[in-house]
């Protein structure tokens, strides 16, 4: 979409705000449009990078009178490339990075602008957590507000589950304070609903004692067999326990045998929340499976779960995402079917088991309503241009129907540029009537509609 912004309105909030405006004729401009997948390449006509909420309010004022485009960005990780847009204007919170953390009373005021592991490294500090998902550099904003599945996921659910409060500016400029008590039906909404609701600059969240963590990478060779022994040992183990089963060909790495290269593994990271004793007791049946290929595994602060990243990587990848309700003997052979079928550079089914403390809380309680899902997969493979994009959106969305059964849902996080019935598939019946129906209240005319959109419902 193309939008005609006037240079009286850029100017004149380049002199009201006190963040800065950047447009093409700024030499950063081209580092500013960028975000994390290297096939978006939208030219904004304008990033707002606001430094706090009343630039919010003035950057939102712009968009809604000149009909601009408006996209929001906090870490820029959108799969779908919804954290930018063609000829209109990007909010970005980035430089919002305060956090004040109540080590005491465990919670943190964390701004949007920090990523999951600034504020998991600032968190550790004191020995405590909140929990995001498996990528440091992935933003608060969005992370959160579609739900937060990471490695304390079973221990002590969402990100969701750990919000207690946010401020939030709404398509007609208010700044609100939301919680249990104040805006209930807007504080429901932002726990899955995305970004629909409004710009989020801050949120507070509830911390929890990660004093006592093991965890790492553990490489285990994948057959049909050691699949679906992975996922039924990662289904019975403790809560404590939650785990992300990569399995993919094995990358090049100094700490794996020399021939294990492209050969098919389970590249797994595994998260025990609790005493390192214990962790091995748990750990115990996945190191059984086989003959670990690499195994790194061991007692450490919570926050090296996020390795360094490089932050001029951008992959180009097609993705998918669904549940599972079982990973089989006959789904895992497909699973390993399929990803040798592939000659893709990287291709990954990524399995990850939930339930425990996530499955404790009732589906309708937040707008995230996959409660009862049992594993969740995402499906993916690098490409390299346009001719390699269709044939690997070909591999990954035959994948996707041979792996389908019963569970048609799909989280939000992490469906790409899809089309409506995907979105429909991250909020089931209740759920996406209420969310239109809050929708409607809170921005009735869809400013927030460059997202993963629930529209306003009518009347
Ligand atoms: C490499 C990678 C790993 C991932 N791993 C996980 C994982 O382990 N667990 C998991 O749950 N998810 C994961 N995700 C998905 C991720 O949670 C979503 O892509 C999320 O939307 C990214 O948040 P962001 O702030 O970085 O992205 P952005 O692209 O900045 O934002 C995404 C969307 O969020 C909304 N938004 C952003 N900022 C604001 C704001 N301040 N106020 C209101 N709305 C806003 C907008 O609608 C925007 O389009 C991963 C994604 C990637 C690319």
């Amino acid at each position: 979409m193309t939008t005609t912004i006037p240079d009286l309105s850029i100017s004149g909030l380049r002199d009201s705000i006190t963040g800065r405006v950047v447009t093409a004729d700024d030499t950063d401009y081209d580092q500013a449009r960028t975000v994390t997948l290297g096939d978006v390449e939208n030219r904004p006509a304008a990033i707002i990078k606001v430094a706090n909420a009343a630039d919010v309010v003035r950057a939102i004022s712009v968009a809604r009178d000149t009909g601009a485009e408006l996209a929001v960005r906090s870490g820029g990780h959108s799969g779908a490339g919804h954290s930018t847009t063609d000829g209109g204007i990007v909010i970005d919170v980035s430089d919002m990075k305060g956090l004040a953390i109540d080590v005491d009373g465990r919670t943190a005021w964390a701004d949007t602008g920090l990523t999951a592991g600034e504020y998991t490294t600032l968190a550790g500090e004191h020995g405590l957590a909140t929990g995001f998902g498996d990528t440091g550099s992935v933003g608060l904003a969005g992370i959160t507000l579609g739900g937060g599945v990471g490695y304390l996921v079973r221990k002590f659910g969402l990100t969701v589950d750990d919000l207690l409060a946010a401020e939030i500016v709404t398509a007609d400029g208010n700044v609100l304070q939301v919680d249990a008590d104040h805006h209930p039906d807007l504080f429901w909404a932002i726990r899955g609903g995305g970004g629909n609701f409004g710009v989020v600059t801050r949120f507070r969240f509830r911390l929890h004692d990660v004093s006592d963590f093991t965890g790492g990478m553990l490489i285990l060779p994948a057959t049909a067999e050691t699949v679906a022994g992975f996922i039924e040992a990662a289904t019975a183990a403790p809560d404590e326990l939650s785990t992300i089963a990569n399995v993919m060909p094995c990358p090049p790495m100094p700490f794996v045998p020399e021939d294990a290269p492209r050969k098919l593994v389970i590249l797994a990271i595994v998260a025990y929340a609790g005493k390192a004793d214990a962790a091995t007791a748990a750990i115990a049946p996945l190191r059984a499976l086989a003959t670990p290929l690499a195994d790194m595994v061991h007692p450490s602060p919570y926050s090296e779960i996020y390795p360094p990243e490089d932050p001029d990587y951008h992959p180009m990848a097609v993705a998918r995402t669904m549940f599972l309700d079982r990973v089989d003997d006959d789904t895992a052979r497909l699973i390993v079917e399929h990803l040798t079928a592939s000659d893709a550079t990287m291709r990954v089914a990524q399995l990850r088991v939930l339930g425990g403390a996530m499955a404790r809380v009732p589906a309708e309680a937040t707008a995230f309503a996959h409660r009862a899902s049992k594993i969740m997969v995402n499906l993916a493979a690098f490409y390299e241009g346009p001719d390699d994009k269709a044939v690997r959106e070909a591999w990954v969305t035959d994948f996707m129907t041979a792996l389908e059964q019963e569970d048609k849902g799909a989280y939000v996080n992490f469906v790409a540029d899809e089309g409506e019935d995907r979105v429909r598939a991250a909020y089931p019946g209740p759920t996406w009537d209420r969310l239109r129906e809050i929708k409607r209240r809170y921005d009735p005319d869809n400013l927030f509609r460059r997202n993963q959109n629930v529209p306003p419902a009518e009347g």
